[in-house]
């Protein structure tokens, strides 16, 4: 899944690369996927987005937004997969979920991964939009540590589920999902189903500290190696604790990192450093 500094870093191309193309042509690929939603019909996206031009691109915690003419917008939501341009004698992949023409033979496609949804809305829709722009982006000027420690308390199930549940809800802090948090909680010592009154300030502090440090990590690294930017490279950003780890000793007390399920998916931990 995509996750603030994978959407970042495809923003930022997106606003080099595409602005200014046209849109000639929009349809879905050979593939069909139950969990990817549109708002509108394929065809309505055609129509509506055909002779339009790019006009910029933007991210906010993990959504990507693609402006298009002066009165659109598409939204890549909270989703996982590979968003690609081809350049104009590039072949595309065989596979993919959505497709963009773009009139000077470059395209663009989208192949999904998990689930995830590609809203065509018109920019005053986003506003209105019940599940946009929620939550706190970590590094924005509005997460300060006090907000943070605000959230913490707000966080209606805190007495039930553990720090993993808070973290990995973007209506929360809105840019974290179960790849980057992983390394958040082993920087900070914290076990993931520690619950959220038995944090002392201490250990809140850490876990600031850690999201702001591995996101500005991750952001200067163009984000995860296990995804792909815009034009498919991975990202430089190597996780401590990961499928790829396991097995393997912690960097910090040679204890050997372990995986548990919890809360829907896995979490890579160190158990001596993680309490
Ligand atoms: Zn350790």
């Amino acid at each position: 899944m995509l996750e603030m500094p994978e959407a970042m870093t495809i923003a930022r191309q997106m606003q080099d690369t595409l602005t200014g193309k046209t849109i000639q042509h929009f349809a879905r690929g050979s593939l069909v996927h139950k969990f990817l939603w549109l708002s509108k019909t394929a065809e309505e996206y055609d129509t509506i987005l055909s002779g339009k031009e790019i006009t910029g691109a933007d991210s906010y915690g993990r959504s990507i937004y693609l402006y298009v003419g002066e009165a659109h917008l598409l939204w890549f939501g909270e989703l996982g997969g590979r968003i690609l341009y081809h350049l104009q004698e590039e072949p595309l992949p065989a596979k993919f979920h959505l497709r963009w023409d773009f009139s000077d033979a470059s395209a663009m496609t989208f192949n999904l991964q998990m689930w995830g949804f590609v809203s065509l809305l018109e920019r005053s829709e986003l506003a209105k939009h019940p599940y946009a722009e929620v939550g706190i982006p970590p590094l924005s000027d509005r997460f300060t540590y006090d907000c943070f420690n605000q959230l913490l308390e707000e966080y209606p199930e805190k007495t039930k589920k553990g720090i993993k549940g808070f973290m990995v809800t973007s209506k929360h802090i809105n840019g974290i999902g179960n790849g980057y948090l992983q390394d958040i909680l082993f920087g900070a010592k914290i076990h993931p189903a520690r619950k959220i009154p038995t944090l002392t300030s201490d250990e809140r502090r850490r876990l600031y500290t850690a999201i702001q440090d591995t996101m500005i990590e991750a952001i200067k690294l163009g984000g995860r190696e296990d995804e792909r930017d815009l034009f498919d490279q991975p990202g430089g950003y190597h996780r401590f604790m990961s499928n790829q780890t396991v097995g393997s000793p912690c960097p910090n007390c040679g204890t050997i990192i372990q995986k548990m399920s919890y809360l829907g998916g896995a979490c890579y931990l160190c158990p001596t450093c993680q309490v």
